[in-house]
């Protein structure tokens, strides 16, 4: 790993910021406000060949890497515009089809999601099941050489504005016991697939969802990979996840430092600006070095898992999001502190992105599930549950 970003990347890196500049903050909470989706936003993303810089040029991706999309995430978040439905069709959905997907599937599905044009949900969360994933019940069973998907999911993110989601469950062979999932790509206009939106308290132009599967008939050819060892196969698609996750954090945290940073300099209610007091100028500083922190992990689980190293990839990768979701949090926090009375109001839209940033300490894996698997797999300690 360099720390040294080649030239291709710096220009990626300027190429998004200066695309996302021209947006902002300001049409991102716009549309959110208005219930509108970023549509302008993303088309240019994916015509510009951002969204699927890290899928296979072959099936019109660009070829690169998750180090690649993770900073297409970052310098979008970084300029107001976190796209939730980054992480969930070019970073899960996207790696997912385009290593296990069959050809057929990858030459209908992976140019859309590359350019943009098609956007996939993806849906694993269930009422009952949580964070254990090992209980989720929602269930294939074969019909002829067809597929009936009955079940429910919920907080999806998008499904109204996507094409197509990706549904994990488990075939009838694999009711109960430890999860050994089956992965399918239904198209959102298929019969018996439906969903109501849920209300959340997020400034969001992208909406959660409860998903009903009510008797899904598919055909064969919606299952991606194998029936039976798909855990590997969706952990390549998990650990993408989580480093969209970071890289998401990583720029609503640049994002708020440098929204406090413009107002202390010059905001003036003493001799100096406010940011010569180093109760301000200490706290963001503090928070300058966390971000970079949990950048540097994030940078090192992209490296790691762009090199083929899942394992080393999947410790970085919880570890990014941690560190990312908890610096991001506590940016924000102070983001607001420091613009005292305005960091409250719509007009400086840093109070918008204080329910945002907890969403990096729950999804899509919560802070605690990341502390259990430090706990358990890199120290060794045994498991409470
Ligand atoms: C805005 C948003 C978008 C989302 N988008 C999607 C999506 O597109 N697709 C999708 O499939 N899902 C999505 N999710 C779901 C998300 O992944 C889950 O909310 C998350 O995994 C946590 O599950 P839960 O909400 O059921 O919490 P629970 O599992 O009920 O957990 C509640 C609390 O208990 C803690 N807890 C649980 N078990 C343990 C334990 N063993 N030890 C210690 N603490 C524990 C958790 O950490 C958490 O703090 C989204 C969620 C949100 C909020």
């Amino acid at each position: 790993m360099s720390f040294i970003e080649t030239e291709e990347q710096k220009a990626l890196r300027q190429a998004v910021a200066a695309m996302a500049a021209n947006y902002g903050q300001d049409y991102y909470l716009e549309k959110a406000r208005s219930g509108q989706h970023t549509t302008e936003l993303w088309n240019e993303a994916g015509k510009l060949g951002f969204i699927g810089v890290n899928l296979p040029e072959e099936y019109g991706g660009g070829g690169a890497g998750m180090y690649e999309l993770s900073m297409v995430m970052e310098e979008m978040s970084a300029a107001g515009s976190a796209l939730l439905m980054m992480v969930v069709s070019p970073a899960i959905n996207g790696t997912i089809i385009s290593k296990f997907g069959t050809e057929e599937q990858k030459k209908r599905w992976i140019p859309g999601i590359a350019d943009g044009s098609i956007t996939m949900a993806f849906a694993i969360t269930e009422p009952d099941a949580g964070s254990n994933s090992h209980r989720i019940t929602t269930t294939a069973r074969r019909d002829g050489s067809d597929w009936i998907l009955k079940g429910q999911k919920t907080f999806i993110s998008g499904i109204d504005q996507a094409q197509a989601v990706l549904v994990v469950g488990r075939t009838e062979d694999h009711k109960t016991g430890n999860l050994k999932p089956a992965l399918f790509v239904i198209p959102t206009d298929t019969p018996g697939l439906n969903w109501t939106k849920i209300e959340m308290e997020i400034v969001s132009p992208e909406s959660q969802f409860q998903v009903f599967l009510d008797d899904v008939r598919l055909p064969a050819d919606a299952l991606v990979g194998s029936e039976d060892a798909a855990i590997a196969q969706l952990f390549a698609g998990l650990n993408p996840e989580r480093i969209m996750g970071a890289a998401s954090a990583v720029g609503v945290g640049r994002f708020a430092i440098n929204k406090a940073v413009d107002y202390v300099k010059t905001r003036q209610v003493w001799k100096v600006p406010i940011g010569s007091h180093q109760g301000l100028s200490h706290p963001l500083a503090q928070n300058h070095i966390e971000v970079e922190l949990a950048k540097l992990m994030m940078q090192k689980a992209a490296t790691l898992y762009d090199a083929g190293d899942d394992f080393g990839a999947a410790e970085a990768a919880n570890m990014a999001k941690y560190a990312a979701g908890e610096a991001s949090v506590r940016a924000v926090d102070q983001a607001v502190q420091s613009l005292g009375g305005n960091g409250l109001t719509k007009e400086y839209g840093i109070a918008a992105a204080v329910t945002a940033s907890k969403l990096a300490r729950i999804a899509p894996v919560s802070r605690e599930m990341i502390l259990n698997f430090v706990a358990q797999t890199s120290l060794g300690l045994p498991r409470s549950y």
